[in-house]
């Protein structure tokens, strides 16, 4: 891998010392110098530098200051920094430490206890790259098993478990800011018979279809589930009756006009059954107390719609 080196020092012949003992040791395959801190900081600016050494004491901007001012940004939070100080200077060296330096060599330094700190150094950082790697792949790998988990594998709409905390949560909410709260229960009608008739994969292409028109019917903050085999269950915030049925019934017909089986040249058309359930009811006499309620209103409805023909909506 390929790393540079920035090397910030006023005296050459200092900076000539770190060059000639890193030189070829093949840990780095740049160098850039500079003689006071400015000039660093524009080199850092301009450049990728993976390393730096830098002297304490230098006109302008010292080695302190250079520090500081690297160790503030996110991008250098891993870059290891040694710091050059005179043999007495123990001061300097806990104050270049707590600036956030890695470590201090003591001038004259020895190439080879230099090289060796350097190496060290490297090593910590190569370390840290990999735990940071490994930290944003389990990240990542969380993430899709938190979607895993709360998705139907199908459809790619919300699963069961899901959909009824998510629904708690919407109740209680709707309950406390006395806002309405629809529950809409949909079943795909005779689907036993596709099954039978044209086979469980053609089933299941309908099924998948079923559940990418709700998708796209759906707002933003309405959720959508399959709960069942066939069936799909949504809340919607917010609409009043006339509105739910409006996206009941859209859905009802976008579903009715849909060929399955276009792709393929066939022809294979489908139907739903939706109800209903509105919190709160608009029978005064009614009362919704929890989820369960409201999910029994639909269902109730939705067993109306089955009896009266299928194929319709019906408001619990
Ligand atoms: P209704 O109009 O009264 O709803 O009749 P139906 O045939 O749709 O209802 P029923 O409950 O009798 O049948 C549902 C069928 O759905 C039975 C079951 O085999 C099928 N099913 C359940 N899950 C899946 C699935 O994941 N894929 C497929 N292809 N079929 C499924
Ligand atoms: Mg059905
Ligand atoms: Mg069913």
């Amino acid at each position: 891998m390929s790393r540079s080196l920035l090397i910030a020092d006023d005296s050459k012949s200092v900076r000539d010392a770190v060059l000639k003992a890193l030189m070829d040791t093949g840990i780095f395959s740049d160098f850039f110098q500079a003689e006071n801190g400015i000039k660093a900081l524009d080199i850092l600016l301009k450049n990728q530098i993976d390393f730096i050494i830098t002297d304490v004491i230098m006109p302008g901007v010292d080695g302190f200051k250079l520090v500081s001012t690297i160790k503030n940004q996110e991008k250098f939070k891993n870059t290891p920094i040694i710091m050059l100080t005179g043999q007495k200077d123990s001061i300097d060296k806990i104050k270049g430490l707590e600036l956030g330096a890695s470590d201090y060599v003591t001038k004259p330094f020895d190439p080879g206890e230099l090289i060796a700190r350097v190496k060290v150094l490297i090593r910590m950082m190569e370390l840290q790259e990999e735990l940071t790697q490994k930290n944003l792949f389990l990240k990542s790998l969380n993430q899709k098993l938190e979607r895993i988990a709360i998705t139907d594998e199908l459809t790619g709409l919300f699963n069961r478990r899901y959909f009824f905390s998510r629904f708690v949560a919407e109740f209680e909410r709707c309950k406390r800011f006395e806002q309405n709260l629809t529950c809409i229960m949909i079943d795909i009608d005779h689907f036993k018979k596709i099954n039978d008739t044209r086979g469980h994969q053609v089933g299941d292409i309908v099924l998948k279809k079923v559940g990418q028109i709700i998708s796209e019917s759906q707002r933003a903050y309405d959720i959508f589930a399959r709960i069942g085999g066939e069936e799909f269950v949504g809340s919607l915030s917010n609409v009043d009756q006339k509105g739910a049925v409006e996206f009941a019934e859209r859905l009802r017909k976008k579903i009715e006009s849909y060929n399955f089986l276009e792709e393929v040249g066939e022809t294979l058309k489908a139907t739903i059954s939706i109800g209903i359930g509105m919190y709160p009811h608009k029978d005064k006499d009614i009362v919704i107390k929890d989820i369960d309620d409201i999910i029994k209103i639909a269902d109730d409805a939705l067993y109306k719609a089955k009896n009266n023909g299928r194929n319709m909506v019906v408001v619990g």
